[in-house]
């Protein structure tokens, strides 16, 4: 038979945000290429365990509200209690906040930030130690955005947090490659979620988004898996710091 370098039998990822959109579609794709799922999140999981089992794998929910830093010792061993190990952490849960510059809010800047930066940075630290004290060959991969690279309109504090992102993602693959692990991020197009629920309900916000994506549709959760796939895999082991479009071509426009 021959060797699949995709191939994630015997691997455990952890998923934040496993309940729904990208999260959901990373946590079917990672289960496909035979990975056990940990789903992290602070809402009702079913529908995931529904879709992860029905491909033949298995899925742990987790609970955690990772607005505040309180969840990480909650996330790590309740992972290693329901599946014995880890080696992979997908951070994907992410939130936005729209307002104009003059009536953004500092309790809307502090929640994006915390959630999708603050926390990100910190439960990856924690998984590096675990990876680090038991000599695993880790993956971490972050989900960045089209704003980890563009500056976006009435989302400051979603642009600053992603491209924190990049930009961490980074500076911890740089400290982390010389022990075999692999910090990659994922920066999704224009996605159709939860996340982008405002925007395509806002005629002319979804016709000039849809109109300046070179593949002519919106992206779909599911698009977001092979990508997620290979920086999980043996596939990506020399890939190190970089993070992967996946936007229908919208930054080469
Ligand atoms: P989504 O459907 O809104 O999913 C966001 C996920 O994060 C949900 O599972 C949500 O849980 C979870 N989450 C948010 N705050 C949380 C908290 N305090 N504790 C636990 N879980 C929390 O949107 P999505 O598009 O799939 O977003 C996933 C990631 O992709 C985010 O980081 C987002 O910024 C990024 N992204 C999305 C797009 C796009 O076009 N959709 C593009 C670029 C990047 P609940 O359901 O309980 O709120």
């Amino acid at each position: 038979m021959n060797h699949n370098i995709f191939d994630l039998t015997g691997k455990v990822a952890v998923v934040t945000g496993a309940n729904t959109g990208i999260g959901q579609g990373i946590c079917v794709a990672l289960a496909e290429a035979g990975a056990e799922i940990v789903g992290v999140g602070r809402s009702d999981m079913t529908d995931t365990a529904n879709q992860v089992t029905a491909v033949g794998a298995k899925f742990y929910p987790v609970k955690a509200d990772l607005l505040s830093l309180d969840c990480l010792d909650k996330i790590i061993s309740g992972a290693l209690s329901a599946a014995g190990r880890i080696d992979i952490l997908v951070n994907n849960a992410g939130i936005i906040r729209r307002a104009d510059l003059a009536d953004y809010t500092v309790s809307d800047w502090d929640d994006v930030m915390n959630t999708n930066i603050r926390t990100l940075f910190f439960l990856s630290q924690e998984a590096a130690k675990y990876f680090l004290e038991n000599n695993i060959h880790g993956k971490i991969i972050n989900i960045a955005s089209m704003l980890s690279y563009q500056g976006g309109i009435r989302v400051p504090a979603y642009t600053a947090s992603k491209s924190a992102v990049m930009g961490v993602t980074k500076a911890m693959a740089n400290e982390l490659a010389p022990h075999n692990i692999n910090v990659n991020g994922i920066a999704p197009g224009y996605i159709e979620t939860n996340n982008t629920a405002a925007l395509r309900a806002d005629p002319k916000r979804s016709a000039e988004i849809l109109a300046r994506i070179p593949a002519g549709r919106w992206g779909k959760p599911s698009d977001i898996g092979g990508a997620a796939v290979f920086l999980a895999s043996a596939a990506s082991d020399y890939v190190n710091g970089t993070t992967i479009a996946v936007d229908g071509g919208w930054l080469a426009r």
